[in-house]
């Protein structure tokens, strides 16, 4: 059985809408008559894209999918720079409502169809008079290729109250556009047969407007004298996770801090002990702050190809720890000497420079801006144990309390304890033509 167009002509109208969107890079859109959100489903991917609003008359529609706009969990585990909110109301395109007005774009895609004449002409005045965006995408069919479609009897919706020709759609354009200040360019997808496409158009009609005057077009007429209506009624809103929001940004670096720091650690162990290739060292490259990537570099470098150069990392960063004393701390070394004793274990940790954390690791030299910086930020997290001068984070030296921990594990599994919180169609609603339609008599349009 071969569909009637390949790919499918709901998804070549949202396609339609995406190539529009990659190549015009609204920050603001807004869909109309935005049913289950599939098309803003699609759209939210759009780094550009920093709000993204749906509005459509049928609530219960709205409500049934729209939680899958919802953040995942890896946009919490991996936050970018990038914003994003979305927010999804209950209202009419025929009413005004601030919230939406001055956006960079708004889409229509089988809307206008559904409404009354009367309530078209509101459409016109609410969208292109209030709202102003700069840019509009209209989709309508073309009751002009109605003849194509195998079994089609009237309208290919029952709840359509239209179905404009491409004459008939241009006329309403042209009309929009000199009565509010814009500019359409009439397309479409779902192309004809060969041979037909020129005497029928294309299955679904597309209006591309663009306001004269581009976006600073829309401001001219945001003046005071416009209401400050709010007739929708919001549904659902979320702000997805962004590195711009101070508290998500201390979160993901303190957890690349301590990702980190124990890596570090883990390699300076691995040269006491001679575990390694011998081949590690973490010493710190002379230059001091300012050559980030030098300085990574380096550490990636030695990790394979220099010869070790133990201490080398208390030596260069600063601390003041000669070799003398190390030699006598021989176990202390790189240690911050934080060693106590508590009633059974002795606790000991490592010290790890803040300027080594800074200059191995990319994301957190990044994230921080600078040395200061870091510090700052890493200052007052829980999780964070900084030294008493605030120039190394302590790391704990867990092979020192190995029994004990042990022990713990021991009680954990006796007591049956799970180990907790570890490191962590519906396409649109087709046209009925397109549901009811026979598609094996369907002769196979291709949409290309
Ligand atoms: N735009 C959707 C898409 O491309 O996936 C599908 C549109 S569906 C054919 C028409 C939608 O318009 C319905 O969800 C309907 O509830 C909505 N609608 C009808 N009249 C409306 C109005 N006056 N204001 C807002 N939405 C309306």
């Amino acid at each position: 059985m071969e569909p009637m167009f390949s790919p499918p002509l709901h998804r070549q109208r949202h396609q339609f809408v995406i190539d529009f969107v990659k190549r015009n890079k609204p920050k603001k859109v807004v869909d109309l008559g935005c049913s289950e959100c599939i098309l803003l489903k699609k759209l939210k991917f759009h780094r550009e894209v920093e709000l993204l609003v749906g509005v459509d008359i049928n609530g219960t529609k709205v409500r049934k999918k729209m939680y899958g706009l919802a953040p995942i969990s890896t946009d919490y585990l991996q936050p970018t720079y990038d914003q994003l909110r979305i927010e999804l109301y209950q209202g009419s395109v025929t009413h005004k409502d601030a919230r939406v007005r001055g956006f960079d774009l708004v889409t229509s895609i089988e809307l206008i169809e559904h409404l009354t004449l009367a309530d078209v002409e509101r459409f016109s005045e609410v969208v292109f008079g209030y709202m102003t965006p700069a840019a509009v995408i209209v989709s309508t069919p073309n009751s002009d290729f109605n003849p194509l479609l195998p079994g089609l009897a009237g309208f290919r919706h029952r709840d359509h109250k239209f179905e404009w020709t491409r004459a008939e759609f241009r006329s309403w354009a042209l009309k929009v556009c000199l009565e509010f200040g814009y500019e359409v360019e009439l397309t479409g997808v779902g192309q004809a047969p060969s041979g037909q496409q020129e005497g029928v158009g294309f299955c679904s009609q597309i209006g591309v407007f663009h306001r004269l005057g581009g976006r600073d077009g829309c401001h001219m007429s945001l003046g005071d004298e416009v209401e400050d209506v709010f007739s929708y009624t919001l549904l659902y809103s979320v702000n997805y996770p962004s590195l711009h929001d101070s508290n998500i940004l201390g979160r993901v670096l303190v957890s690349e801090v301590l990702y980190w720091a124990e890596k570090l650690k883990g390699k300076w162990k691995e040269e006491m002990t001679g575990e390694g290739n011998g081949a590690h060292t973490l010493r710190q490259p002379e230059g001091g702050e300012g050559c980030v990537s030098e300085r990574c570099t380096e550490v990636e470098e030695k990790q394979t190809a220099c010869g070790a150069e133990k201490r080398n990392l208390v030596e260069q960063c600063g601390k003041g720890a000669s070799e003398d004393q190390e030699e006598e701390d021989e176990e202390g070394f790189w240690t911050n000497g934080e060693k106590r004793q508590d009633s059974s274990t002795l606790r000991r940790s490592v010290s790890v420079p803040l300027d080594v954390l800074w200059s191995c690791c990319p994301k957190v030299s990044a994230l921080s801006g600078s040395l200061g910086n870091l510090r700052r930020l890493l200052m007052d997290d829980p999780q964070v144990k900084l030294s008493q001068d605030g120039a190394a984070v302590l790391v704990n030296d867990q092979e020192l309390d190995f029994e004990e921990e042990e022990e713990d594990h021991n009680d954990l599994g006796d007591s049956g304890y799970a180990e907790l919180g570890q490191r962590s169609h519906t396409a649109e609603q087709e046209e009925d033509w397109e549901a009811n339609v026979d598609l094996e008599d369907a002769a196979l349009f291709t949409g290309q």
